[in-house]
């Protein structure tokens, strides 16, 4: 008994009512979800969300979960968008059950359409969309009813097959539900359910003019799908009685009360400093503010996994901020903190330096070179090791560095002691200056009983630093990404989104050194350039020109500002 309260309370509330509704054998003891994306746009972390959700219930329980792409509207949709949604969510790592497509209802929805104009529960309007808007009412005061709504059913007949036939002009005419303009639900309010549309449909080509609405399609394809839990998130609450409405109509009564789908909400992820509306996301990609659809800042999936992240990282994020039944914003840091938590767990660790001046170990001697043994990750000994090459002269970081330091700076200055990753501790001896003021040199003596592994070589010394040797090493380009807006909530701004801009979102370093040993990985996905961060090869890097991108720095910077 006990246990099972335990498991109760470890599952989310949908989840808890799908094993309520197994339970009680509704729906025979079947379990279908599915994840409607409409192919107008690339998938962001919302949908992620919407993902874990819709796929991973239906894994969890044994159910099955189909794609369907809900594709009602010719005007902004592509087939690129749809190899996007289905590349996604494979790298996410589900697996859907068949794949539909909403356009494959269009005859049947159409001849229900009809049924609805014979049995006088529809009608064609042909008021303007503002005139029809004007008339909706409030939700505390009734709508008024159109002029054109008691027209006879033979003239809705003909008039809506000539919307279909291409002779009406696209929004002289729609065919709008006949339900109850005094209905306190706004969505009851004679909803539209079809439009003409002069687009062609990148499955359906021309044979279509008029298309229907989402609330005349979206339950109907759930219903002839045999969809039992149609998961989506809070804003449809209020579409869910005319949802079981039109499921309602379908079914003609017909055992009414099983064997149909129901809607259940959750809410929809809202991240700081970025925008998810398809709309603005797109705007960014054709307006050039951002590299493509998959630029790393973008809050994409192919973004996220340009940026480095990986699937169980994404993954982790959703378990961590749950669903629930109120909106929120959460805050990006969390979405950084799970990349952490994850990457730390299967980074290969190497050495970069961003900022680079040159270090001379003096007493080395000239032209020997010793291979050292690096860790690839220390979190997990089975990863094993690596071989970096050590010399006399090294790249080390510019901010490691300080001619005048404090009391308390453990890095590299004149008199102190610190020790160079994986090889010797070395004295600082000092420096070079340009005339500027600029460091040109920095100079040091190693102690070579202090090689890392050696017997007693583990004197304190306070300062660990990495390097790369002058010799050993191969130039590389470095993307240093921030947060893609300035400001924590962009859509509640009344600023143009385009203003509020993070201008600093990438700082490019085309002067940085990595270690050999990066060549010969560039297939490895996740690395951590030691001291610094989690980064990954762009899709642009080859063999002679390297370059990374950063997913995320080893701490949170951003809270300090
Ligand atoms: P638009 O930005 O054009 O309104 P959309 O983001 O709603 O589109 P859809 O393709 O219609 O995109 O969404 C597919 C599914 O993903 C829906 O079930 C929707 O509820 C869910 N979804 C979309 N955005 C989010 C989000 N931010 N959080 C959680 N789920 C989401
Ligand atoms: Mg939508």
């Amino acid at each position: 008994m006990e246990t099972e309260e335990k498991e109760k309370k470890s599952l989310n509330f949908i989840e808890q009512i799908v094993v309520k509704d197994l339970k009680d054998g509704k729906n025979d003891g079947r379990l279908q979800t599915r994840f409607p994306p409409e192919p107008n746009g690339y998938l962001h972390i919302g949908h992620a969300k919407a993902i874990c959700m819709d796929f991973g219930v239906a894994e969890k329980f044994g159910g099955v979960c189909n794609l369907r792409f809900d594709d009602t509207n010719p005007q902004k949709e592509d087939t690129e968008y749809v190899e996007a949604i289905k590349e996604d969510i494979q790298w996410l790592g589900f697996k859907w059950g068949r794949i539909y497509h909403a356009s494959d209802y269009f005859q049947q929805l159409y001849d229900f359409a009809v049924r609805l104009i014979k049995e006088g529960k529809a009608y064609i309007d042909e008021q303007t969309s503002e005139e029809i808007a004007q008339q909706k009412g409030t939700p505390t005061q009734a709508g008024t009813e159109s002029p054109y709504r008691n027209r006879p059913i033979e003239e809705n007949l003909q008039l809506f097959e000539r919307m279909n036939s291409g002779e009406v002009p696209e929004g002289a005419m729609v065919l709008r539900a006949k339900i109850d303009m005094a209905n306190p639900n706004m969505h009851f309010r004679d909803p539209i359910i079809y439009r003409i549309i002069n687009k062609e449909h990148h499955r359906t080509g021309d044979r279509w003019k008029i298309y229907p609405m989402y609330d005349f399609a979206h339950g109907q394809s759930d219903y002839f799908e045999g969809v039992t839990h149609s998961i989506c998130t809070l804003e449809f609450v209020p579409h869910r009685p005319l949802y079981d409405y039109f499921i309602d109509e379908l079914k003609e009564g017909r055992d009414l009360d099983d064997h149909r789908p129901h809607q259940f909400e959750f809410n929809r992820l809202n991240l700081t400093y970025t925008v998810m509306s398809k709309r603005k996301l797109l705007a960014l990609v054709q307006e050039k503010l951002v590299d493509g659809w998959d630029d790393p800042r973008m809050p994409t999936i192919c973004g996220l996994r340009r940026r480095g992240y990986s699937p169980e990282a994404v993954r982790k994020f959703v378990d961590m901020i749950g669903y629930t039944k109120f909106d929120a914003l959460n805050d990006y840091a969390m979405l950084e903190a799970a990349a952490r938590e994850d990457l730390n767990q299967r980074a290969q660790r190497v050495s970069a330096v961003l900022n680079p001046v040159k270090l001379i170990i003096t007493n080395y001697p000239e032209g020997q070179v010793e291979e050292m043994v690096a860790l690839n990750n220390p979190e997990n000994e089975a990863d094993g090791t690596h071989i970096i090459r050590f010399s006399r002269e090294l790249w080390m970081e510019r901010e490691d560095f300080m001619e005048n330091a404090p009391k308390k700076y453990f890095r590299m200055t004149p008199g102190g002691e610190v020790r160079l990753k994986n090889a010797y501790i070395v004295k600082c001896t000092g420096c070079k200056k340009a005339a500027d003021g600029t460091i040109e040199e920095v100079y040091c003596e190693y102690d070579p009983q202090t090689k890392t592994g050696m017997e007693g070589a583990n004197r304190k010394v306070k300062g660990t630093l990495h390097w790369v040797s002058a010799d050993h090493c191969l130039p590389a380009e470095v993307r240093l990404y921030d947060r893609l807006f300035e400001v924590e909530n962009p859509s509640a701004d009344e600023r143009d989104f385009r203003e509020l801009l993070n201008k600093d979102s990438l700082q490019v370093l085309s002067n940085c050194y990595v270690e050999e040993y990066l060549a010969d990985i560039q297939d490895c996905k996740y690395l951590q350039f030691q001291r610094i961060g989690y980064f990954t090869f762009d899709k642009s890097s080859t063999a002679g020109h390297l370059v990374f991108n950063r997913t995320v720095g080893l701490r949170d910077s951003w809270a300090k500002k």
